[in-house]
């Protein structure tokens, strides 16, 4: 009798249909590499397996929980098939990535670390094309927001600066064993091209990080009155009001008004 850990997230996914369409949202095609994060029992695992059974793709599987270890390892004796025993936020993406590849993950992650592991995927986006997730659906609603909405918020634009986030499909709690409190969402993040702009976010990620956590601070205060702490200098506060009139924003604009790509520009703009 296997126990479930509630301190590792262990929501097993029942249904292999579920599981198949899934697993269909990664699209993979041979000669890929994929990675699954937390495979649990192997619900997904088991369909990706068999979706290439004469090895067209290398597939790397982490789990933290070592009483899962043997029974993933005996799924596949193939060399192209790895199974790894680590804590998925210390695991170096880059070791499985070969030169000038782009990896694609799935994984129905732990609740608790669902941040950090999205986190994790940004800053390792330069071995990943796309990631497949599926998450709590209150958590997805944030994920793929839109401005001027309530789920909008600091987390959909530090995301979908980088990703372009597709609802897939939700799934409900009683697909889970145990079952959980609440009803899960499928979700498909493709990272965006590195435009200059971009790119210099990137560089300077925790600037960005402090404006968009100064930005959502009191979300019922103006955008210029939370980002009081950086327009300290007058040529700052040109640039903020420059920025107000090209995107022809009123002064008393809140933050949940801006796209993630107007934070890139006004960021930009700021750390010149
Ligand atoms: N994918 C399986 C399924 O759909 O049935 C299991 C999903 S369960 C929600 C999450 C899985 O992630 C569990 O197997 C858990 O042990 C594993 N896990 C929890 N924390 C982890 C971590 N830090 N690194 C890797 N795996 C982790």
């Amino acid at each position: 009798m296997f126990f479930k850990k509630k301190s590792l997230g262990q929501h097993f996914l029942r249904g292999k249909v579920l599981a198949e369409k899934i697993v269909k949202e990664l699209a993979i095609e041979p000669g890929d590499v994929v990675v699954e994060i937390g495979p649990g029992e192997g619900i997904l695992t088991d369909i990706i397996l068999a979706q290439f059974p004469n090895g067209e793709i290398s597939f790397f599987v982490i789990e933290k929980d070592g009483r899962l270890i043997a029974q993933l390892k005996q799924k596949s004796s193939a060399p192209w098939y790895h199974v790894y025993h680590e804590d998925v936020l210390a695991f170096l993406m880059g070791n499985c990535c070969p030169r000038g590849k782009k990896m694609k993950v799935i994984g129905n992650i732990p609740y608790y670390i669902t941040s950090d592991i999205i986190f994790k995927l940004i800053e390792d986006r330069r071995y990943i094309s796309h990631i497949v997730l599926t998450v709590q659906y209150e958590y997805a609603e944030r994920l793929f927001a839109q401005p001027r909405t309530k789920a909008y918020g600091r987390l959909t634009v530090m995301v979908q600066t980088f990703c372009i986030v597709k609802k897939c499909f939700k799934i409900s709690r009683l697909a889970f064993q145990p079952i959980p409190n609440v009803d899960s969402a499928v979700v498909r993040l493709t990272f965006r091209e590195m435009t200059e702009n971009r790119r210099a976010i990137a560089y300077r990620q925790a600037v960005y990080e402090q404006m968009v956590k100064y930005a959502f601070s009191q979300r019922r205060k103006t955008l210029a009155n939370n980002l009081k702490p950086l327009l300290t200098t007058a040529e700052r506060k040109q640039i903020f009001e420059s920025f107000l009139g090209k995107y022809g924003f009123p002064e008393f604009v809140r933050a949940e008004e801006l796209s993630a790509e107007q934070f890139v520009d006004l960021c930009v703009h700021i750390m010149q």
